[in-house]
């Protein structure tokens, strides 16, 4: 049942029909779309920023932002809500990551498709921060504004320097911190945090482990500077001139 269809992507009109008397394969993700397999064809869902899927055995009735109930024939409902409406449940009878919002995608960062060869090869000519550049969902996905300032201040590169400036043995220090940190984040249930609406409030586990992000004007774990902030491309960005360079 679609009570709302007009999220960031409209929901198919038919999207009822085409789910009639499916049966779910697989469930698997791919960047922040989640991907739900069907006997025909799949769902691509995003939550946006502060959507969530549940499932709920005989659910309460839906509040104002429950926009779709899939439901299943035990009077279980996979029930997607989405306050912002940021997110999209949209259907393909194709292969998933042929479409038009996966397919440009860059790789996994724990995935071996991610190498610094990539990033290097990449970045050659690119005048964009590196911070900026390691953002970009088409060089590499899941690099968040929080893990991107940690690995590089691990890598002891400056968050502002031209990617095209940053050498390959550079690029393969990140590259190794970037996954350390994405490994250590997951490890610690991620960090929980709104720093798209307010960069210093912030709490959630890996949050104690941070030694660059959110520190503006506390002193550098690893030497006698302060960590600075700068706003690279409309986010906040946290280093040390003594450690970055
Ligand atoms: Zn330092």
């Amino acid at each position: 049942m679609v009570r709302q269809k007009m999220l960031r992507h409209p929901v198919p009109g038919n999207l009822g029909k085409l789910l009639k008397n499916q049966r779910v394969i697989d469930v698997t993700r791919r960047a922040k779309y989640v991907l739900i397999q069907l006997d025909d064809g799949h769902l691509i869902i995003h939550l946006g920023m502060t959507g969530n899927l549940r499932v709920i055995n005989k659910p309460p009735a839906p509040q104002k932002h429950d926009h779709i109930d899939i439901c299943f024939e035990d009077n279980m409902v996979l029930r997607y809500t989405d306050p912002r409406r940021f997110g999209c449940v949209l259907h393909t009878k194709r292969d998933p990551n042929l479409h038009k919002l996966l397919k440009s995608l860059g790789p996994e960062p724990l995935s071996e498709d991610f190498t610094p060869e990539r990033l290097h090869q990449l970045s050659r000519k690119r005048k964009v921060a590196v911070k900026n550049f390691i953002m970009n969902g088409a060089v590499v996905v899941g690099v968040g504004n929080i893990y991107a300032s940690e690995s590089l201040f691990r890598a002891g590169i400056l968050p502002h320097k031209q990617a095209g400036r940053v050498s390959l043995q550079k690029y393969t220090a990140l590259h190794g911190h970037i996954k350390a940190v994405l490994r250590e984040a997951i490890k610690a249930g991620g960090t929980t945090l709104r720093d798209y609406t307010n960069a210093d409030g912030f709490a959630g586990y890996f949050s104690q482990e941070l030694d660059a992000y959110g520190r503006k004007g506390e002193p550098c774990n690893r030497c006698d500077g302060v960590i600075k902030m700068k706003v690279i491309g409309q986010r906040s960005s946290f280093y040390c001139t003594g450690c970055q360079r």
